[in-house]
């Protein structure tokens, strides 16, 4: 096997740690669509999200979805809920130190939208986009009634 060697060309002699923990990559973006309305929900964002873990053949393990599995165990913590949980995540971290981080969330501009005028009518078909954006959808019907455009706003079927 090759030796490991330094910018300058040099073997090491001994891995660094500093080496170790730069080699693992950083870990992905996932991706959830916006399953609240602007209208109902004007300071929060939410997701609905399928907290994954799978049991294969052949597999002695559940093999758990590193992020689901970490926004259930903060939901857990967050809301004092004792939903079950299969994967326990440290969330504040060796000493402490993670206490009071927080998790980055970037949004984006949806370009998914309503029609503008409320009474259109409109089939919500989910072409494997999940529930998300129509627990949306209806969020944002509900709120519509409720702020007095109930005529307006398109029928429910
Ligand atoms: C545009 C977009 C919108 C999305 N919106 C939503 C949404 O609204 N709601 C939602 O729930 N999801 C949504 N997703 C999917 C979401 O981004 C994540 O992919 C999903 O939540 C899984 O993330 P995770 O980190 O929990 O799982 P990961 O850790 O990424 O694992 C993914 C899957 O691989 C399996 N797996 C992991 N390791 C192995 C292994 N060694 N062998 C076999 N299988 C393995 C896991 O069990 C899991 O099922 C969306 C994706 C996109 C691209």
């Amino acid at each position: 096997m090759k030796p490991l060697t330094r910018l300058n060309g040099s073997a090491w002699t001994k891995i660094p740690f500093a080496f170790v923990i730069e080699s693992i990559a950083h870990i992905q973006p996932r991706y959830y669509s916006i399953s609240s309305s602007s209208l109902s929900e004007k300071q929060t964002v939410h997701v609905t999200a399928v907290v994954e873990n799978e049991n294969y053949p052949n597999v002695d393990h559940n093999v758990t979805g590193v992020v689901t599995n970490l926004l259930l165990n903060i939901a857990v913590k967050q809301n004092k809920t004792d939903l079950a949980l299969v994967q326990h995540y440290d969330l504040d971290g060796p000493r402490n130190k993670f206490s009071h981080f927080k998790l980055p969330v970037h949004i984006r501009r949806s370009t998914f939208k309503l029609p503008s005028n409320p009474a259109t009518p409109i089939i919500m078909i989910g072409p494997g986009t999940g529930i998300a954006p129509f627990r949306g959808f209806i969020r944002e019907k509900v709120q519509q009634k409720a702020n007095g455009i109930e005529k307006l706003v398109g029928r429910f079927i």
